[in-house]
C-alpha cells in the first residue's frame, strides 16, 4: 500500500514537472540544455585532471613534442631537456662549446 501511494505522488510530481516543461518557452529549453551540457564537460575535464595527478590533460606541444639536434653531437633531444645558448642548441651542458 504504501509503494502505491508513493508510486501515486511520483506519478503526480512528474505529471506536474511535464507540464511545466510544455509552458516553458524553447529559448528556455535550450539555455538549460546549454547548462547541463556545460556541466558535462567541466566533469568529463576534471575526471581528466584527476587521472594526469592533477595536471591539465593538454601540455603545450613547444614544450615536449618539439626535437631539436644537439649542434655537438647531432642527438635530437626534446628542446625542454636540451641548452640553448646564442641561437644553438645542444642536447646537455657538456656539449656546449
Ligand atoms: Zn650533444
Amino acid at each position: 500500500m504504501k509503494l502505491l501511494v508513493i508510486l501515486v505522488v511520483l506519478f503526480v510530481v512528474a505529471y506536474a514537472l511535464w507540464q511545466k516543461w510544455q509552458r516553458i518557452p524553447p529559448q528556455t529549453k535550450q539555455l538549460w540544455g546549454a547548462i547541463f551540457g556545460m556541466a558535462g564537460a567541466m566533469r568529463q575535464a576534471k575526471k581528466q585532471a584527476k587521472q594526469n595527478g592533477g595536471f591539465p590533460v593538454e601540455t603545450p606541444v613547444t614544450n615536449r613534442g618539439l626535437m631539436l639536434p644537439c649542434t655537438t653531437c647531432g642527438l635530437h633531444v626534446p628542446q625542454s631537456e636540451g641548452v640553448l645558448v646564442s641561437g644553438r642548441f645542444y642536447c646537455s651542458a657538456e656539449h656546449v662549446k
